[in-house]
């Protein structure tokens, strides 16, 4: 344990695509910068390298990985054919925080990047250090988010270090993510269009491509036939309520509640306790900072976070889920 906590301060972090190139290529685990969140990046047709990103996370084997390259041609390399709607949708989002899951076809891709499912997640990421690297490698690389499984995902390298930092060979740092929640999760299978999980593509984007698309029955993606949807995910390790936070209010010493709210503040809780996350009430930049404005509430002394019900549109259906699913009522 000991030795465990001195690495983790001393994480490489830089912006060397050749030393994260070498490490990949060995089958070690590097850290990457997208769009979205950190990935923690191994090659993602080497089952051991893979195994890897399962352990130094504790991620439940069964929930399956999202393989990133550069550009979707690639993907013909690797075995996988791609359906005509998916590839529609990706000349209008893709570099973007889209991922498409798709009909397995290769048998290059290990069981344990699609948890033994006959689908396959792929996303090209939009980071420009990242669309580099992966340009240089000859394999797609399976990239979870760079956190222990459960917990807020990082959107700067600083995050990755802190959690991570012994368990990665390299932290590519490519600043602050812009889009700051996940991608979107849409699959074509069964021919049709579903959304699998909320995220930095917004529903209405992609319905003014395709038309209507299958969305989840409840508001919150739960969903118990997609592998990985999480019930519990994101979560604080202070507890956290979302929604009725005046009510909730009520039942708190106001010094020990953190608020996250989107553009008010509230009676009595200490300024510094509370996170605006956009004053201007702009959706876009308040899905950039929640992630991070969780972490700095998870720091505080404090007994509760009271988290807002963001309005159900555009990211901010995003938003809600990841606070939904990092609620203690979830
Ligand atoms: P993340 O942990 O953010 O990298 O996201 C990975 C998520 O992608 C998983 O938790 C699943 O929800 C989804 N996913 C990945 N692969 C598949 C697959 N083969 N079938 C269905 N969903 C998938
Ligand atoms: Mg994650």
């Amino acid at each position: 344990m000991e030795s465990k906590h001195v690495l983790t301060t001393t994480a490489v972090i830089g912006t060397d695509i050749n030393q994260a190139t070498q490490a990949l290529e060995q089958g070690k685990l590097v850290a990457l910068p997208t769009e979205t969140v950190y990935g923690l990046a191994a090659n993602g047709l080497d089952a051991t390298a893979v195994a890897g990103v399962f352990a130094a996370k504790n991620r439940p084997a069964f929930n399956p990985l999202i393989l990133h390259t550069n550009n979707f041609s690639r993907f013909a390399e690797w075995g996988l054919e791609l359906p005509e709607t998916m590839l529609a949708l990706a000349k209008v989002f893709s570099p973007g925080p889209l991922t498409y899951v798709v009909p397995q076809t290769s048998n290059l891709i290990p069981d344990l990047v699609t948890a033994g499912t006959h689908a396959v997640a792929i996303r090209v990421p939009k980071h420009p250090l990242t669309l580099k690297l992966l340009a240089k490698l000859p394999f797609p690389v399976a990239a979870p988010s760079a956190n222990k499984s459960g917990y807020v995902s990082p959107t700067t390298a600083a995050h990755v270090a802190q959690q991570m930092g012994a368990e990665v060979a390299y932290i590519l740092d490519g600043g602050a993510c812009e889009v700051g929640v996940e991608s979107t999760i849409v699959s074509f299978l069964n021919n049709q269009v579903e959304l699998l999980r909320y995220g930095g593509v917004s529903v209405e984007a992609i319905e003014a491509v395709v038309g209507k698309i299958k969305l989840p029955q409840q508001g919150f993606v739960d969903n118990p036939v997609a592998p990985g949807q999480l019930a519990k995910h994101y979560a604080t390790k202070i507890p956290l309520v979302h929604g009725q936070v005046e009510t909730r209010l009520k039942m708190y010493n106001p010094n020990e509640v953190g608020i996250l709210s989107f553009t008010k503040t509230y009676l009595d809780v200490p300024a510094q306790q509370q996170l605006v996350l956009s004053p201007t009430g702009n959706l876009v930049e308040a899905a950039q900072k929640l992630f991070a404005a969780m972490r700095t509430l998870d720091e505080m002394n404090i007994a509760i976070i009271l988290a807002e019900v963001f309005p159900n549109e555009g990211l901010g259906r995003a938003i809600n889920d990841r606070l939904h699913r990092a609620s203690i009522h979830a």
